[in-house]
């Protein structure tokens, strides 16, 4: 098992394929950005060995994301690759859900179940605003195109800054009731390539407060974890499920059981880690699956208490979201 110095086990392996996006998300990256070369990304070969390694240390749960992930040519085919890895349970993808309506039920079919669509607002110019780009109707004929296929459920991720995505919190609320979708409000991180301010964070009891408001009672789910990630609440009139991460707020380290594999072969024990290890060489050159699992151990086992937002030792690292993996 993978146990850090403060008794946190660690089963959860976010894998990002790819730092190439075809949004530019204001709060995520900036907007002219160099990609990393493509031969510096891992192979899907390269990436169900890292897991088939990391998955004999315990990892069983994994999530799928980038940048992009769905620009990274025939993803349905690493999905099947790293399903069939022999220890893992669960397979989730993240994705801004331009693409969905091309790559859907391949990726169902492929066996993935569990599916994440990031969408702040559903105001047109709100979200170019947001995004850079054009692209609401494609996220909405996405999320279509994934109800279709059968997921479910399906999460909307939706970032909370202040002065900005406020004024959507409602809206997307009554949109995910209506639609049978679960919301997720997450509060807005410095991780991107923004300057950030905790007075820009939308936090979370007040997206309570504007939930309870004017959308309906919510009452802790049944199955509500206090230690995970998300707080998961449901509406008292059977409306559905809302969940709101409450990084800032709320942080969740003392729970985190996740490490992160980057696209181009890095291992990263925290979302805010300054360092990082490369086990590309090991993956790439001459294999040594002892070596391997020996430097995934010690990352684990060199992971800090905690990120340290809230205080004025807080140093954001130099990779920007899109490129360590959402
Ligand atoms: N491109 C995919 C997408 O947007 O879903 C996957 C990668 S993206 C980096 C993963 C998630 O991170 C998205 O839901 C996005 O909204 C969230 N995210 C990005 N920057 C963030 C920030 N500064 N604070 C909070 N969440 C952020
Ligand atoms: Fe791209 Fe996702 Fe970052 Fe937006 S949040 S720029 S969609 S990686």
């Amino acid at each position: 098992m993978l146990i850090d110095t403060f008794g946190r086990s660690h089963n959860n392996l976010r894998i990002s394929v790819t730092d190439r996006c075809n949004l530019r998300c204001t709060y995520c990256m900036p907007e002219e950005v160099v990609f990393m070369d493509r031969a510096e990304l891992l192979t899907f070969e390269e990436i169900t060995h890292f897991t088939c390694v990391a998955a004999s240390l315990g990892i069983d749960k994994l999530r799928l994301t980038g940048g992009e992930p769905l620009l990274r040519r025939d993803l349905p085919r690493l999905v099947r690759m790293v399903a069939a890895v022999p220890g893992i349970k669960d397979v989730g993808l993240t994705t801004n859900g331009l693409l969905l309506p091309q790559q859907a039920q391949a990726l169902f079919d492929a066996g993935l179940r569990r599916i994440n669509i990031s969408l702040d607002t559903l105001d047109p110019e709100r979200f170019r605003a947001i995004s850079r780009r054009d692209g609401l109707e494609q996220v909405l004929a996405g999320i279509a195109a994934a109800k279709k296929a059968g997921f479910s459920p399906i999460k909307i991720n939706a970032v909370s800054i202040r002065g900005l995505t406020e004024q959507d919190v409602v809206p997307l609320a009554r949109f995910a009731r209506e639609q049978g979708l679960e919301m997720r409000f997450i509060e807005y991180m410095p991780i991107g390539a923004q300057a950030w301010e905790r007075r820009k964070v939308y936090f979370a009891h007040e997206i309570l407060e504007q939930l309870e408001r004017d959308v309906a009672p919510l009452v802790p789910a049944e199955d509500y974890d206090p230690h995970a990630p998300a707080m998961d609440f449901q509406y008292s009139d059977g409306g559905g499920r809302v969940g709101i991460i409450a990084s800032v707020s709320r942080p969740f380290c003392m729970s985190c059981n996740r490490l992160r594999l980057t696209s181009d072969g890095k291992l990263r024990n925290c979302l805010f880690a300054l360092g990082e290890v490369d086990i590309k060489p090991l993956l790439r050159g001459t294999r040594d699956d002892a070596r391997l699992a020996e430097m995934i151990r010690q990352n684990v086992r060199d992971k800090w208490e905690g990120h340290e937002i809230n205080t004025a030792r807080f140093i954001k690292p130099q990779r920007t979201m899109h490129a360590i993996g959402g």
